[in-house]
């Protein structure tokens, strides 16, 4: 008998950890992303859980110290840089091209296809078509949006459905260790590092390097700033140097030189100067807007929606990439179970279930953040603080909040 055949939309990791469950269960499949060219280190640091380590070992990926920087403790600094308090932790910190990798690499490469960009779809009672911007055609027996937080699929599907902004955005920079000064490695480069200036949060810690190495002296070191970002404020910031305004994202090489030395500028004045010199001496800080959107469906006949399209999650749980895992394994395992149709409608209730309950997680936990831009009078968490005690709850509890959230979406 024929393989049955997934066409799926997106190469990132969502896409691929979805090729590589259905490929487990015998199913053929391609992976269509838009990009020409291979996609590769975006230099952004994941945190990973047991869910996301469970779910490469069963596709034969081992997660071992390949795959990450092992972290044993959390330090915050205060504003002139002085330590304040040390905890114990257990972290795994990864990285978005290292977890690429080992998902691409057992895909064959025409299995695999970019410059591929999807702009329609066609279904009846026994097949899906897949429509590309170049004419062409493709058919087969389930599509997958795997399209991220901008799906195509899912504005097809449920049009003029869009992620709202959440009020605050993400400073990304990154530094290779042999860059980092040797007085502010040996102080801070092993530690998982927080610094809280007033309504903003800052973390840093280390990383794989830009091509993935765990090895001393090769890694990276990875800094995410959380900061209250006004709509008008954040236009600006999108807005290139030839006044063209990008929407609420600017590809980081058309960030204006302005906004790159007032983002440095803002460092050196609000977080301690080790992490301040870091970020500064990162030639090229980018940033990304934070968004939530949950879909009321996520399922429309032969067509799923999986990951960031179907669910945009605020960061804090660090679980989006995890999420993508476990997207993957629920849906091989219906349909295998129980066949398209019945197997699809059950991810659309748990996964479904799921996705919702780590949207609401985000919010909560970056509800503080968000806040910030209410009247005081308006802000439901006023009282909120970032105790150490607090976070370091959050912090050490994140994959339990994970398996609590999994929990209730299957008594849901
Ligand atoms: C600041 C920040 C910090 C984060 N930290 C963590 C963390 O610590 N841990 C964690 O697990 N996650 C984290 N995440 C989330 C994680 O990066 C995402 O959840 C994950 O990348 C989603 O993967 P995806 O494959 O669903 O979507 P994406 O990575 O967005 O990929 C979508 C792909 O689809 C392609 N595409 C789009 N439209 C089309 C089309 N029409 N046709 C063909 N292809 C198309 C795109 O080019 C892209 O390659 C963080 C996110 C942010 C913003």
């Amino acid at each position: 008998m024929a393989k049955q055949r997934a066409l799926i939309i997106g190469g990132s990791v969502g896409g691929l950890f979805a090729a590589n469950m259905l490929r487990s269960i015998g199913w053929d499949t391609t992976v269509f992303e838009r990009n020409a060219e291979e996609l590769s280190g975006r230099g952004a640091g994941i945190s990973t859980h047991p869910q996301l380590h469970d779910a490469t070992k069963r596709l034969g990926i081992p997660f071992d110290n390949s795959m990450g920087i092992a972290i044993d403790k959390v330090v915050f600094l205060d504003h002139d840089g002085h330590c304040y308090d040390a905890r114990s932790t257990v972290r795994l910190m990864s990285s978005w091209g290292r977890v690429f990798r080992s998902v691409r690499d057992p895909i064959p490469d025409d299995n695999y296809r970019l410059g591929k960009s999807l702009v329609r779809v066609e279904q009846d009672a026994s097949s899906v078509t897949a429509i590309f911007s170049d004419g062409t055609r493709e058919r087969g027996d389930l599509l997958i949006g795997a399209d991220g937080g901008r799906s195509t699929v899912r504005e097809l599907f449920l049009p003029g459905q869009q992620p709202q902004y959440a009020g605050y955005v993400a400073w990304r920079a990154m530094l290779d260790e042999r860059d980092v000064p040797p007085g502010i490695h040996a102080q801070l480069f092993a530690n998982y590092t927080y610094c809280l200036p007033p309504g903003e949060l800052f973390l840093a810690y280390p990383v794989p390097g830009r091509n993935n190495e765990t090895q001393p002296g090769q890694r990276a070191y990875n800094i995410v700033w959380y900061r209250p970002t006004t709509p008008e404020k954040l236009a600006d910031l999108c807005t290139d140097a030839s006044g063209k305004c990008h929407g609420t994202s600017i590809p980081p090489p058309l960030l204006r030189p302005d906004v790159a030395a007032w983002s440095k500028a803002q460092a050196r004045a609000l977080v301690a100067p080790q992490v301040a010199e870091i970020f500064e001496r990162d030639p090229r800080p980018f940033f990304q807007a934070i968004f939530d959107f949950i879909s009321p469906q996520i399922v429309f006949g032969r067509v799923a929606l999986l990951g960031d399209a179907a669910f945009l999650a605020r960061p804090h749980p660090g679980a989006g990439t995890t999420k993508c895992a476990m997207d993957a394994e629920h849906l091989a395992d219906s349909i295998a179970a129980l066949g398209i149709e019945t197997g699809l409608a059950k991810y659309q209730r748990e996964q479904g279930a799921f996705g919702s309950g780590l949207v609401r997680q985000g919010q909560i936990d970056g509800s503080y953040i968000s806040d910030q831009l209410k009247p005081r009078e308006q802000r439901r968490n006023k009282d909120v603080s970032w105790a150490v005690d607090d976070l370091m709850r959050d912090h050490d509890g994140r994959s339990a909040q994970v398996q609590r959230i999994l929990y209730e979406s299957r008594r849901a």
